[in-house]
């Protein structure tokens, strides 16, 4: 699947949106990608999640599980991990810190993917690697339907695997030229329904 054709499947799902919205960052954008749009549909999630997986494969890369943060990541980590064979399980926020939780536990040096749906500024992936990484397991890639970073200015560590990058913009607050205009704001993140 071409980038040019996964953005026609996101147009057809009307998965990309446009118009003023508050990420869960905190940021403001123009722009929003609604990946459950696309994914509600599983034979949509699985030709993705064999995108993904065949790009893992291509990079040599082994993977024992799949790491995948709530509620955005679960559906399409779960897609990957049936293509890859291996178990996928979740993170979740709990007072706004990133957990394994329902028993979920990782071996020492067991290899984990951590799989997205969409990496806004790649904040809440650290935070997932960080995470990951106290375990003792090992973070051998994060991959991503869509990433959105504006200038990747946030080392990860980690090869970062995506399947379309994306150019919205992105403004805090007080620069957000939607905000000057008075436009409507609209808070698509699953963050505060945790
Ligand atoms: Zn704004």
């Amino acid at each position: 699947m071409q980038q040019t054709e996964l953005t026609e499947l996101f147009k057809k799902y009307k998965a990309l949106l446009s118009g003023h919205f508050q990420l869960s960052s905190g940021l403001h954008s123009n722009g929003y990608f609604q990946s459950a749009l696309i994914l509600q549909y599983p034979a949509q999630a699985k030709k993705i999640a064999m995108q993904i997986s065949h790009k893992i494969k291509e990079y040599k890369i082994k993977v024992d599980v799949i790491v995948s943060p709530a509620i955005g990541g679960i559906v399409i980590g779960h897609e990957v991990g049936e293509v890859l064979g291996v178990r996928s399980i979740f993170t979740e926020r709990v007072n706004n810190f990133v957990k394994l939780r329902r028993n979920f536990s990782l071996c020492k040096n067991e290899k984990v993917l951590i799989v997205e749906d969409v990496i806004t500024t790649g904040l809440s992936t650290n935070e997932v690697i960080q995470h990951i990484s106290s375990t003792g397991a090992i973070i051998v890639a994060v991959a991503s339907i869509v990433d959105r970073r504006i200038d990747n200015t946030l080392n990860l560590n980690v090869p970062i695997i995506s399947l379309l990058k994306l150019q919205v913009n992105n403004y805090p607050k007080n620069k957000c030229p939607m905000c000057c205009n008075n436009q409507k704001i609209v808070k698509p993140g699953s963050r505060e329904l945790i």
